[in-house]
């Protein structure tokens, strides 16, 4: 079949680094923090916006007003290079003088921007300092007749650390002029009943706000993209079905479960009655012929990894090999160590693979896959990799979901020819959720915790008392605890997580050599950074001092204290997570959340929420509510699928639209064939790229 390709799609999909004023540093620093095209600047939305049109008479003006003055400059004091004293010019208007403070400015820049005797045009904040009207570090300075220079009003962007505002609006600015007039995709009652704009006049429209109300999530432009993004999702949702459904002749996983089983023998503890039926739901359908798609959803220590390694184990017996797909390499080598330990006694081994191996060592390892020596492998991305070949793989297990995409299970999937899959997530999507989110998997919760785990206690203190809280760590140190202090996020670019953690670990060796603390953040090496992790988990070292590299399943029964810094930094799904590094063996623990105020009303409630409940399913209800706009903090870990323009809060009308859509294009024109079929791939293209490739053949 002939495949028509989106032709003019090829704009948006521009490097960023094609804009002026982009080169490879802001290109870098562009690619991490919003995407490397410019497509993906385009759905970084305002959060607010400045009004300059304000020129108010000096009597009426307001602290913290933006305005904009025709001036005079009338005097200027320039400290001396490299003294602390801010350059102050002084500019008159038409009824009073206004002073504008720089600080660490060149003089000659100053006296070439501000020269005394000239008129100028300025715009900024305005700061009342003992009675003076002050504009630190004006926005604008221009000369009058530079006027149309200065914009009447200005969309604000969520701040990315690294990228200065002004750069980004320009970039943003200069995308816009590249958006290409596109068919409608949309139905045309939706189109008529919300009164939307064409694509183009959408996007480009939501970056010019005229009014703060376009910045609501219901202004027609903004629906409109949201619900292009939610169409798309669906669309491919129903694809990803499809083709899965294609793939399921003739893979049963027959096993008499012995080795399952001898596994349940062999533990140490009696396996929860949840963990049992969820055993019990995974062998029936890794049974039947239909090829096994399957969200395994349970809280943080509900006790996962055992039902994962018993349905490797089916597979094994089957004569199947298994694959367990982890995000980060701590974590590969983590559940590596722990499911061997489980295997031990059934005198059976896990291998491991991850990006760090030496080449020599790789290859033996893909060469014992090739040829079905190893039977069951954990690994990382490296397991994706395209010179990695199963002889027969059976089950693809994927933890911790939410850090993988759709186009990694894809991999994964046809790695093993359409093998059975088990998602595993810790961050627990509400039920309402899960269908619309992960339509294509079928869920089982585990929903009850090991019987032996007590309850963690959690308190918020405030950081002005964090001598106290270190006094009460060494108690419970010299009492033979292990703890977790976990280093804040760190928003600007000067300091990084890495130089705090450091820091930290400085002063806590001072205060408490008698614990040996150990340090472990992301850019160690990791070598390293396992003996630290190691020397905790033996207690060699009593206290761990980390950044969130061990937010993700790091299991030491025996940690009963976690400490975390700058709490109201983190969202709601990772505070759970770093809290559920405690209470995972038989000791009672506590979690103290290290707080700065003033905290904002929505981090109040986040942090007011850890204290209330352990339960991830009502913190992860919650942390859905609280997301919302302009929060930036939190929005990419909730474990939703990542929706950029669509807030599932606000749009859950438009969800239900999208569905309704979906299903009747899927039904009337499953091959996406003809004009309609070509405007369907052209919003795929955009909005589900991975699928629009791997099903569509365009990109
Ligand atoms: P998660 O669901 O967060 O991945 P894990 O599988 O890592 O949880 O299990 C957490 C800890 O609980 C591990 O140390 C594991 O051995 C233990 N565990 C699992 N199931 C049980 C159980 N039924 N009773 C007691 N401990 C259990
Ligand atoms: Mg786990």
């Amino acid at each position: 079949m002939h495949i028509p390709r989106p032709q003019n799609l090829y704009a948006l999909f521009a490097s960023t680094r094609s804009l002026p004023g982009i080169g490879s540093r802001i290109g870098a620093i562009m690619d991490k923090r919003i995407g490397p095209h410019l497509i993906d600047l385009l759905r970084h939305l305002p959060v607010s916006l400045i009004d300059r049109r304000a020129s108010p008479r000096l009597a009426d003006i307001t602290e913290s007003m933006t305005a904009s003055f025709e001036v005079v400059v009338t005097a200027a004091n320039i400290p001396p290079p490299r003294t602390s004293r801010p350059a102050r010019i002084t500019v008159e208007t038409d009824d009073g003088s206004i002073q504008l403070i720089y600080f660490h400015a060149r003089a000659d820049y100053l006296k070439q921007i501000l020269p005394v005797g000239e008129r100028r045009l300025i715009s900024g904040r305005i700061e009342l300092f003992q009675g003076q009207i002050q504009m630190p570090h004006p926005d604008y300075v221009l000369a009058p007749d530079k006027r149309d220079q200065m914009p009447d009003i200005e969309p604000v962007y969520p701040l990315s650390a690294g990228l200065k505002a002004r750069l980004l609006r320009k970039a943003i600015e200069a995308s816009c002029h590249k958006v290409p007039i596109l068919d409608e995709w949309i139905s045309k009652e939706l189109i008529a009943r919300f009164s939307w704009p064409d694509f183009r006049t959408a996007l480009v429209s939501v970056h010019h706000p005229q009014h703060p109300d376009e910045l609501s999530p219901h202004s027609p432009a903004r629906a409109r993209l949201a619900y292009d993004e939610l169409l798309a999702n669906q669309i491919a949702l129903r694809l990803l079905r499809r083709r899965s459904d294609d793939q399921t002749q003739g893979r049963a996983i027959q096993s008499s479960g012995t080795l399952k089983t001898s596994l349940i023998n062999n533990l140490s503890f009696p396996l929860t009655m949840a963990q049992r039926r969820v055993m019990d739901e995974i062998s029936t359908d890794m049974q039947s012929p239909v090829r096994m798609l399957r969200l395994l959803q349970g809280d943080v220590g509900a006790g996962k990894t055992v039902v994962a390694l018993g349905a490797m184990l089916d597979a094994c017996e089957a004569g199947y090999q298994s694959a367990l797909l982890v995000p980060t390499e701590v974590l590969a080598k983590q559940h590596h160590a722990s499911l061997n330990k489980m295997l031990a006694p059934l005198g059976l081994t896990a291998e491991l693979l991850t990006g760090g191996m030496r080449s020599a060592e790789r290859q033996e390892i893909l060469s014992r896959l090739a040829t079905a020596e190893t039977q069951i492998i954990v690994g990382t991305h490296a397991l994706l990799s395209e010179d990695v070949e199963f002889a027969s793989l059976g089950l693809a297990v994927v933890d911790e979901q939410h850090r993988f995409g759709v186009r990694q299970r894809l991999v994964l999937g046809q790695k093993g020819g359409g093998c059975d899959v088990l998602v595993m997530t810790a961050t627990p999507i509400p039920r309402t959720l899960a269908m619309t989110a992960y339509g294509d998997l079928t869920v089982s919760i585990l929903d009850e915790k090991p019987a032996n785990r007590l309850e963690i206690t959690t308190a918020l203190v405030s950081q002005d008392r964090v001598d106290d809280i270190i006094g009460r760590l060494k108690t419970a140190l010299d009492a033979g605890q292990r703890a977790y202090w976990i280093c804040p996020l760190v928003e600007e670019t000067e300091t990084s997580d890495v130089t705090t953690a450091e820091d930290r670990h400085r002063l806590l060796s001072t205060i408490l050599p008698q614990a040996n603390p150990s340090l472990a953040h992301g850019q160690m090496k990791p070598a390293e950074r396992e003996e630290a992790m190691a020397s905790f988990a033996s207690g060699t070292s009593q206290l761990l001092v980390a950044t969130t590299v061990i937010e993700v399943g790091v299991d030491v029964p025996e940690a009963s204290i976690i400490i975390i810094e700058h709490a109201e930094r983190f969202g709601l799904a990772q505070l759970h997570q770093l809290r559920g590094r405690v209470g995972r063996g038989d000791i009672a623990s506590s979690c103290i959340l290290l707080y700065r105020g003033p905290l904002t009303q929505t981090a109040e409630a986040r942090l007011k929420i850890m204290r209330q409940t352990n339960d991830g399913f009502i913190i992860a209800e919650e942390d859905l509510r609280q997301r919302g706009p302009g929060e930036v903090l939190g929005q990419r870990q909730s474990g939703m699928p990542e929706f950029v323009l669509a807030d599932l809060n606000e749009h859950a009308d438009l969800l239900a639209s999208a569905q309704h859509q979906a299903d009747q294009i899927m039904s009337d024109n499953p091959d996406l064939a003809g004009e309609q079929g070509q405007h369907i791939r052209t919003l795929l293209s955009l909005f589900e790229r991975d699928v629009a490739v791997q099903f569509l053949g365009s990109g």
